[in-house]
């Protein structure tokens, strides 16, 4: 099928829309902040302000209180929503929560739906996700963490978790164990909702990273939690999806979460881009404008290709997601295109910037850092790029050509 680049006029007005929020209201925002404001005071008054405007979880159904979003349309707005670190945050639709929520929508309870994911979506609590262990990262069937069943009223975990982004912001964790090591390795893990803070998970510390830390560390998460699970006591009401469900949730999970991360990735490129080629105009060495030097075009030219393919890429996946085609083959190449998409373009904008942007003078720097880590979350390139791989080496023995796994299903 044919992908169709016509955008209805609805999304566009609405991209619009949250074009104007982003940068009339939280770019300036991110400036209060900077200056020293409060966070929960900024961050509230924002949240209020979008709400009222009905700029409020774009994906969710409009009967839980979200704007009831398609994908296409959605992308549009997280295209947007990327270009500052309060604009997801802002309209209750940041990492890891959002997943968290679909995932919750999906297999919750009607219990869990009513105590857990409705101040979720009201943006009175966080969530957090406890997959990650020490023993086992990219192969998340390695975990050790053991949840054992004590009666018919409860589970009893042990074990250790790292990397649990936002744990130590959270109010709710989704933990996964191991509820049974005999079973099929996919169907060993369960997800169970745990209400923090408990004595059972408890957190040792927030991991130093690479990532500069700067005032807007907290409103992103808190970290990323090392944690360690003795004799937490989990009710088996708070089992979520079934036991041995855990591991296809979790991938459910992260196949919305790469999306996400590559269409914030847009717009902070965007930003970066934009920031480089003013900087450039205004610059001069050697007595010549920068922007009149066609390295330096050459070097613009490679930022605005990457850019180009990125947004050509997600609007493919939202069409496909539009009408329920398979996306998977797309969703891998993306998620490693956009991650390293962003690494180049950022990287360009420093180069052009010289000694300013290197320094904590712009928010360059900081986002250079940051961004490394995509490059390995929700799946490593080298996971990716070898199921892709296979894919199409499949294409090939099927069919006796590779175009099926290269978007040729695209002419
Ligand atoms: C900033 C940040 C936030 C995170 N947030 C969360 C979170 O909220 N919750 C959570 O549960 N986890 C989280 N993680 C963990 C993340 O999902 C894991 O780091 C990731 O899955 C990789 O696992 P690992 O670090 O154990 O690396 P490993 O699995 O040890 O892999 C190490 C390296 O080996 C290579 N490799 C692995 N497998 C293959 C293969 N098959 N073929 C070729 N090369 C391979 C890759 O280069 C990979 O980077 C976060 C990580 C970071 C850095």
């Amino acid at each position: 099928m044919a992908i169709d680049f016509e955008i209805p006029a609805e999304a566009k007005a609405l991209r619009e829309r949250v074009r104007k929020w982003v940068q009339d209201e939280c770019v300036p925002a991110e400036k209060r902040l900077l200056d020293g404001a409060d966070y929960k005071t900024v961050l509230g008054e924002l949240r209020k302000k979008a709400r009222a405007q009905g700029l409020w979880c774009p994906f969710i159904p409009k009967e839980h209180g979200g704007m009831g979003l398609g994908p296409l349309a959605n992308a549009l707005v997280q295209m947007e929503l990327g270009e500052s670190y309060l604009g997801a945050l802002s309209m209750n639709t940041q990492g890891p929560d959002d997943a968290t929520m679909l995932t919750l929508l999906e297999h919750g309870t009607p219990h869990q739906k009513e105590k857990f994911l409705k101040p979720l979506l009201n943006g009175e609590k966080r969530i957090c996700y406890s997959m990650t262990e020490k023993a086992a990262g990219a192969d998340a069937t390695g975990m050790q963490t053991r949840a054992e069943k004590r009666g018919n009223d409860r589970y009893v975990l042990n074990g250790e978790k790292w990397f649990s982004s936002a744990a130590s912001v959270a109010d709710i964790a989704l933990v996964m164990a191991k509820t049974d090591p005999d079973a099929p390795r996919h169907q060993q893990y369960s997800t169970f909702l745990v209400e923090l803070p408990n004595p059972g998970y408890k957190i040792k510390r927030n991991i130093p990273t690479m990532a500069l830390e700067g005032p807007l560390s907290h409103i992103l998460g808190g970290g990323h939690a090392e944690i360690e699970i003795t004799d937490l006591e989990v009710p088996a009401e708070n089992l979520l999806g079934g036991e041995g469900r855990g591991f296809a949730m979790g991938q459910h999970r992260l196949a919305y979460g790469r999306l996400r991360h590559g269409m914030h990735n847009v717009a902070m490129a965007q930003r970066a881009l934009d920031m480089a080629t003013k900087h450039v105009t205004t610059r001069s060495t050697f007595g010549k404008k920068l922007d009149e030097r066609q390295a330096v075009q050459f070097m613009l030219a490679d930022c605005a290709s990457e850019l180009y393919i990125a947004r050509l890429m997600l609007m493919h996946i939202a069409y496909k997601a539009e009408n329920k085609l398979d996306l998977r083959q797309e969703n891998g190449i993306a998620k490693v295109f956009l991650a390293n998409m962003v690494h180049k373009v950022v990287d360009t904008a420093i180069q052009l910037h010289g000694a300013l942007g290197y320094s904590r003078d712009l928010p360059l720097a900081a986002w250079y850092t940051h961004i490394r880590s995509q490059r390995l979350v929700d799946g490593p390139d080298e996971v990716h790029r070898w199921t892709t791989g296979r894919n199409v080496i499949k294409a090939y023995k099927a069919t006796g050509t590779t175009a099926g796994a290269c978007g040729g299903d695209l002419l």
